[in-house]
C-alpha cells in the first residue's frame, strides 16, 4: 500500500466543469469561512465508509480535510458578530478555534480577558482606586450599568467567574458545555457592545439620502 493506491483525483487537464466523479461536489461545512460547498478534489474510499477526502471551498477556496468523519482544520463552532474592532475580532476567532479543537481551558481564559478588555473600552477605568486592574466584580458591575450585561445574564456571569478563576489559578478539568456556555455568553456580550451598533449605522447608511 503506498500513498498514491485508491487515490482518485482532480486532473488538472480536467475543467472543473466536467468533473463528473459522483460525490465531486459536496456538502460539507467550511472550518474556515462557513460556507457550506466544496469541491471535492482528491479522495480515497477505505471502504465501510471511511476513507480521505480533501476539499477546496468554493467559497473562501481554502482547503480542509476530512479523515472518517474527522473534519480539520476543526469547524470554528458559534459566529462572529459583526462590527468587531480589529483586536476584539482576533481574540474571538482565537476563542472559537480553542473550542472548535478542544482546547477548553484556553477558551474560557480568553473569555475572561475579552470581557475585561470589552469593559475597558466601554469606558472603565484600565486602574481602580487602588491602583490595581479592575477585577472581574467591577468589571461585571461596569458592564451591567452600560446596559452590556443584562439580568439575564447575570446567572451566566456567575458561571464565568468561578470558571475562569479557576483555569487562573489552579487546574482543573473544564468541559466542552462549560466552555461552550462561557463562550456563548462572550458571543452576546459582543453582540451588544458591538454588532447592534454595526448594524444600526448600517440601516441608517441605507436610509440616508
Ligand atoms: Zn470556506
Amino acid at each position: 500500500m503506498s500513498a498514491t493506491s485508491n487515490l482518485k483525483a482532480l486532473h488538472n487537464s480536467q475543467s472543473i466543469g466536467s468533473f463528473d466523479v459522483p460525490g465531486a461536489w459536496a456538502s460539507t461545512p467550511c472550518p474556515h469561512c462557513g460556507g457550506n460547498q466544496a469541491l471535492c478534489v482528491a479522495y480515497v474510499n477505505e471502504g465501510g465508509g471511511g476513507g480521505t477526502r480533501w476539499y477546496r471551498c468554493v467559497t473562501c477556496l481554502k482547503g480542509a480535510v476530512k479523515n472518517d468523519e474527522i473534519v480539520s482544520p476543526s469547524a470554528k463552532p458559534l459566529r462572529t458578530p459583526a462590527g468587531l474592532p480589529p483586536l476584539d475580532l482576533q481574540i474571538w476567532t482565537e476563542v472559537r478555534t480553542c473550542l472548535g479543537s478542544g482546547a477548553y481551558a484556553a477558551t474560557v481564559m480568553l473569555c475572561r480577558k475579552l470581557l475585561f478588555h470589552i469593559a475597558v473600552a466601554h469606558d472603565l477605568p484600565a486602574k481602580n482606586d487602588k491602583d490595581r486592574s479592575p477585577t472581574f466584580y467591577e468589571a461585571v458591575e461596569h458592564l451591567q450599568e452600560q446596559g452590556l450585561v443584562t439580568p439575564k445574564m447575570r446567572p451566566w456571569v456567575d458561571r464565568i467567574k468561578d470558571v475562569g478563576n479557576d483555569a487562573n489559578h489552579e487546574l482543573s478539568p473544564i468541559t466542552l458545555e462549560l466552555a461552550t456556555d462561557v463562550a456563548t455568553f462572550t458571543e452576546q456580550l459582543l453582540v451588544l457592545a458591538y454588532e447592534l451598533d454595526a448594524l444600526m449605522a448600517q440601516q441608517a447608511g441605507h436610509d440616508g439620502p
